[in-house]
């Protein structure tokens, strides 16, 4: 296989462009333009797997589980914020189980399992493989498979 060294320019504190696929999961990346004001997205980020979309403030809202508390944290879009982690979107949640109210001092009301509940699309590199970190030591095919 051909190597190509293919330079992204993100040194440039601006605008730069996003790649058409996630480079974890190879899922399509749903550009920026197609958020709309308070929708819920499945994506990325250290913290969370779904958020909803602050169009006012240009940020996403998500929950964020630690140790025992839940509390509403935000973050940025990728093209907005070079440099500190990012909320990755691959695709619109329609029928979320819990709701981010859009502002921070918000209570957690619903199961925190429900938190998750898409961290194998997100974060899955294996296809099921037993490979990934979320499916390492798993059967392949015993779980979700790609969707
Ligand atoms: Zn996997």
């Amino acid at each position: 296989m051909r190597f190509m060294a293919e330079i992204t320019h993100t040194d440039n504190k601006g605008k730069f462009e996003l790649p058409e696929y996630d480079e974890l999961t190879y899922r399509p990346v749903l550009p920026k333009s197609e958020l709309q004001h308070g929708h819920y997205y499945v994506g990325r980020c250290r913290n969370a797997s779904v958020a909803r979309w602050n169009a006012n403030q240009q940020c996403f809202y998500h929950w964020r589980k630690k140790f025992d508390r839940i509390y509403i944290q935000k973050i940025k879009h990728p093209v907005d914020e070079p440099e500190f982690d990012v909320f990755r979107v691959l695709k619109e949640l329609a029928e979320p189980k819990f709701e981010i109210p859009l502002r921070k001092n918000a209570k957690f009301v619903g199961n925190p399992e429900d938190l998750f509940q898409h961290n194998a699309y997100t974060w899955c590199s294996c296809e099921g493989q037993g490979l990934c970190a979320i499916h390492f030591g798993r059967t392949p095919g015993s779980t979700a498979s790609r969707s």
